[in-house]
């Protein structure tokens, strides 16, 4: 043999006792499975464990129904593996046995299984409605002096790279980046005119700022508030610009509570190019909208961004609040709640059910029967 993969595990000494029982037809077992590699899905825990644990196979083509069901229950046994973010009290308090996934498509089917009108916090998720509102308002230009469109591979509350370089924040995604776009709005749109965007983007008047939620992150706001200092210390945060006044505003926007079923209005709303698919009526530019996706897909789920592209191929943005928001670009927006969280951040349970949809339905932006539904 030219070459020998068990070269390590058996001695040399050995050998012709295996190749003449088990190493032969070990080998052979070894090259075929390599064989295989290019026409098998990508190694994929959640979905090797529906496999195993419902026995699908040759199945009938299921309803969207029948999957986010299937999908939910997946993601119901992987709940335990993560856990609620406890870094902002309030949200310590939620249950994280929680899960609910909601879908609005453009043909104004709409379906939800679980837990999808339970109120929580928006978080990073708001990050993308604040990008999208400071492009039209401040426009292109403005927004990106200030910041990058750069993945960082950092956690989302990272100082490393505005410390050590001499770069903008990477991007509107992370903490830094999101609070220079909120230092820009803040001066230009009251709260309260935001709040109404907010409602009508996400398609559900019932949206509002958590008081509790609010005032449990500015009483733990010590590193957000380092962040905004050293932004304005480089000169990423105007001087003429209060710096407390862009905190306040990026933490309002990160304590509204929505359900899973405001997130996939918005996500419809951006599937649809900005357009509201039943009014018709514009509330995104083109610009804004296909800026945003972008950013979702390169660095909406924190530093595990790279590997949800692969694994899923969904734009999204997952939020320490268990939410994650999905676009499946000119079909559906996807709503998702499920507070146990990854170390990275992300919903265990909502990154499961995302990559089971995506297997499916053929969701993943690059899947050849992608636009069969
Ligand atoms: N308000 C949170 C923070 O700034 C947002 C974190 C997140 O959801 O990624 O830490």
């Amino acid at each position: 043999f030219f070459f020998d993969p068990f070269q390590h595990l058996f001695p040399v000494h050995h050998k012709y006792l295996f190749i003449s029982d088990i190493y032969i037809p070990l080998y052979l077992f070894v090259i075929s499975l390599k064989a295989d590699t290019h026409y098998t899905k990508l190694p994929s825990p959640c979905y090797h464990t529906i496999r195993k644990q419902h026995r699908i196979k040759n199945r009938r083509r299921l309803s969207m129904r029948d999957v986010l069901e299937q999908a939910v229950a997946l993601g119901k046994t992987h709940t335990h593996e993560g856990a609620v973010a406890t870094y902002i009290p309030e949200l310590g308090k939620v249950d994280g046995s929680q899960l609910g996934v909601s879908v609005f498509c453009r043909n104004g089917k709409r379906i939800s299984v679980g837990d999808t009108k339970v109120r929580f916090s928006i978080q990073s998720i708001s990050k993308i409605i604040t990008l999208a509102v400071a492009l039209e308002i401040c426009g292109f230009d403005q927004v990106f002096k200030k910041v990058g469109m750069e993945p960082t591979g950092d956690p989302f509350n990272s100082l490393m790279k505005l410390e050590n370089t001499d770069s903008s924040p990477y991007n509107p995604m992370i903490n830094a980046g999101a609070i220079v776009v909120a230092s820009c709005l803040a001066s230009e749109i009251s709260f309260d005119t935001m709040l109404d965007t907010i409602r009508a983007l996400c398609m559900d008047p019932d949206i509002n700022l958590d008081k509790k939620v609010y005032h449990s992150e500015m009483s733990h706001i010590s590193r957000n508030r380092a962040i905004a200092y050293l932004l304005e210390s480089k000169g990423y945060i105007e001087k003429n610009k209060d710096v407390e006044n862009s905190l306040h505003f990026y933490v309002k926007m990160c304590s509204l509570s929505v359900t899973a079923e405001s997130l996939a209005g918005l996500g419809l709303i951006l599937a649809n190019d900005g357009i509201h698919p039943d009014t018709g009526k514009r509330l995104l530019s083109s610009q804004a909208v296909k800026i945003v996706k972008t950013l979702m897909f390169t660095c909406g789920m924190y530093d595990g961004s790279g590997e949800f592209a692969v694994r899923v191929g969904i734009p999204s943005k997952s939020g320490v609040g268990g939410g994650i928001l999905s676009v499946v670009d000119g079909e559906m927006g996807i709503g998702i709640f499920g507070p146990a969280l990854d170390k990275k951040g992300n919903s265990v349970a909502g990154e499961c059910v995302l990559e089971y949809m995506s297997h499916e339905l053929h969701l993943h932006m690059f899947d050849p029967q992608r636009h069969t539904l």
